[in-house]
């Protein structure tokens, strides 16, 4: 995992508009399951960027209230991740940021868009950003909110970051 800022330095996040759209739609194709996936992008100036949102199966027992995302997804992401890094300082003219795994999405179909006591016992990283929509039950704009995981042990939190929707 390649972090280009510390992540308690990460304040905001802005989720391009195809991420936006790919994940509102996986949100309503999964309900009333929750849907996941893995959210890539760059880290710059404390911002976080995230591009894409890969959806992954959700592989959870209960999928209907946890999740977890398909280890097949994300080892795929990262391995691709890897081998678009090894081209870096090979002539490339234009010089990107590195891109790696911000965190990831999932759904809560039946609640409101904040973490749950599973996603606060979920094994994943500090620093990762965690990302929760709420399927409208109507047509409408999607309740979407973004956390980053902080703090070991009983210190474990999420800590609201603002988040904005690209272009
Ligand atoms: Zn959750």
């Amino acid at each position: 995992m390649n972090h280009h800022a510390h992540p308690r330095m990460i304040g905001a996040l802005t989720l391009g508009r195809r991420a936006y759209l790919d994940i509102a739609a996986e949100a309503q194709a999964r309900f009333p399951d929750e849907c996941c996936g893995v959210l890539v992008g760059t880290v710059r100036a404390g911002r976080a960027y995230a591009m894409r949102a890969v959806p992954a199966a959700n592989v959870a027992a209960d999928r209907a209230r946890h999740f977890e995302i398909d280890p097949v997804v994300l080892f795929t992401v990262q391995r691709a991740l890897r081998e678009d890094g090894r081209g870096d300082g090979h002539g490339k003219a234009i010089r990107r940021p590195r891109e790696g795994i911000l965190g990831y999405f999932h759904s809560h179909p039946a609640g409101v868009a904040r973490p749950s006591g599973a996603d606060l016992a979920g094994a994943h990283e500090v620093g990762l950003v965690t990302l929760i929509a709420a399927p409208p039950r109507r047509t409408g704009p999607m309740p979407l909110h973004a956390w980053l995981r902080l703090g070991h042990g009983a210190a474990q939190r999420f800590r609201p970051l603002r988040l904005e929707i690209g272009i």
